[in-house]
Formats: C-alpha cells, structure tokens, sequence
C-alpha cells in the first residue's frame, strides 16, 4: 500500500493527515498549534512527519499545503503575513532533512486539487475552486492538473477589481494594498465589517447575518443581497473566460446555501443571453480540503 501524507500549515495550526493512495482512506491525522519561530517550526513538521510513517511503518510522499504564492521552485517572494518568520527556502529545508523530495503548493490550489481528485469535482475535467473565508481565493484545476500560469497567478481571483463596482466599491481599500479588490465586497471579513458598521448589536458571522436576513431583518437582507450579487458579477468574469463545468465553494461561507441557488440565476440575469448551464456546488471535503490536497499533490496529473 502506498501513503500520501499532506500537511496543512496555517498561522494558528499545523495538521498533518496520512491517506491511503488507492482508496483516499484516511489512516492517520495529528494536529499541532503553529510554533512562532523557524527553527521550532521547522523541527515539528519534520517530528510530524517521522512520527506519522513511523506508526505507518512506511515511508510516504510528502506534500505542504501553505498560504501565499509558491513559486515553481517551491520557494517564497513574499512571506505569509501570518508566518512571519517563514524561511524562503522552507521546502529545501525539509528536503534537506528528510533526505527525498517534497511538493509544496499554496492551499487555495491544494483545496482545489483535493475536490478535482475525489470532492465535488471528481466527475468534471474544468473546476473552477474558491474559498471564501476571512479572505478570498481561488484556483482552477483542468483534468486534475493545476492550471499555473506564465506568471504563476492563474485563479488568484480575490485581488482583481470587483466588476459592476460603485466608485465607492472601487476606492475600497483592500489589505493587499490595492483597492477595490473582490475580496473586499465577498469576503467574510469584509462583508461583517459592512454589516456591523450599520448594525446596532454586533455580529460575529456571516451565517448570523444570514440567519436574521431569513428572519426578515432589513439590513441583513441588504448585505446578503449584495454579497450574492458581487459574487455573482465576480463569477461571471470567470465564467465568461473559462466556463468551468463546475465551481466549488469552500471556506465558512460555503455554509450559506443561497449561494448553489441564488447566485446561478443572478449570473444568467448579468449575462442576459438565456438559459446557461452554471453549477456552482459545495466543497465535499470542508475543512479537510487543504489537508487531503496536500497528499494529493503527488496525484496531480503532471
Ligand atoms: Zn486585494
């Protein structure tokens, strides 16, 4: 039996997760907080991934899903805001220690390639992934190979201009330092700071808002009708220029379920040329998505 092991390293945690290459069968999962300095951090992912194959009894591929751009030699230009101390050369340092190669890829790609190979997307060549979470992402996987770029940009959606936007949209400013970005008018962070800057009783959510907007709440309703409206003007570019056969959601507002119904018709509505066939689906995997395509970079069809 061959193991794929695939780490998943965020600002507040490390989670590591063995699969079953054949079947996608998870054999193994262990979850540490993120240490604050490199050479801490870098000796628990090693132990992690020791002690894994050890209680295996195998020796496994090893794949590193992380935040930020991973350049194709699998370092870093710019140091993920919430790892401060990352070393650009991460990954060789792990090759160094473990003495074979690793894949690294940045976790909006790995989600991706998790849903293509065995989630929502198994069954469809052109899969057009998003997270829309604190912050938005995004990552098109096309027979389960993901699609790079010459730039290696190819889906980085949340940071181009919101399409249809007000002057006041535009002149939003965004925290990657442009304004204007999708990520501003669909992101979770953004779309509670909109709500709770109107509201009188601060909300925590994007699920509470849509709860109360369910309820008949006046200004929830109007954030959420405006957050299905941009995400559909933002899809439509997509769509227009690859027209995926399906688009998975992941991150925390993949729980809002209007967005599988409501957004579909508010893109046709955009389009105004009849019937289209828009499939936009839930992440199958949720939280685990980034984990498992980890393991799965070594399944990518390269
Ligand atoms: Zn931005």
């Amino acid at each position: 039996m061959s193991i794929n092991i695939g780490i998943d390293v965020g600002g507040t945690k490390i989670e590591i997760i063995a699969l079953d290459s054949e079947s996608g069968k998870e054999l193994y999962r262990q979850r540490i907080n993120t240490p604050d300095n490199y050479p801490e951090f870098l000796s628990s992912i090693i132990k992690m991934i020791l002690t894994a194959e050890k209680e295996l009894k195998t020796t496994a591929t090893v794949g590193i899903s992380i935040p930020g751009i991973v350049n194709r030699d699998k370092t870093f230009n710019e140091t993920p805001s919430n790892l401060p101390f990352l070393n650009r050369n991460f990954a060789q340092d792990v090759e160094r220690e473990l003495q074979r190669e690793i894949r690294m890829e940045n976790d909006a790609r790995c989600f991706a390639l998790s849903e293509a190979i065995d989630g929502a997307a198994k069954d469809y060549n052109v899969a057009y992934c998003i997270i829309i979470g604190t912050g938005v992402g995004g990552s098109l996987v096309v027979n389960r190979q993901i699609i790079k770029g010459a730039n290696n940009i190819a889906g980085e959606w949340g940071h181009i201009p919101l399409p249809f936007a007000s002057q006041e949209q535009l002149s939003t400013q965004c925290g990657c330092g442009r304004k204007g970005c999708i990520e501003t008018q669909v992101s979770g962070k953004y779309v509670l700071q909109k709500y709770n800057k109107l509201a009188q009783t601060p909300i925590h959510t994007v699920g509470d808002i849509r709860k109360l907007a369910n309820k008949g709440d006046e200004l929830a309703s109007k954030i959420m009708n405006d957050f299905y409206n941009h995400l559909a003007s933002a899809l439509l570019d997509i769509i227009v220029v690859v027209d995926p056969d399906i688009i998975v959601v992941g991150g925390g507002c993949s729980r809002v379920e209007e967005i599988y119904e409501k957004v579909p018709e508010i893109i046709e509505k955009l389009w105004n040329r009849g019937k289209m066939n828009i499939n936009i689906k839930k992440a199958m995997h949720g939280d685990s998505s980034g984990v498992r395509g980890a393991a799965w970079l070594w399944k990518e069809n390269l």
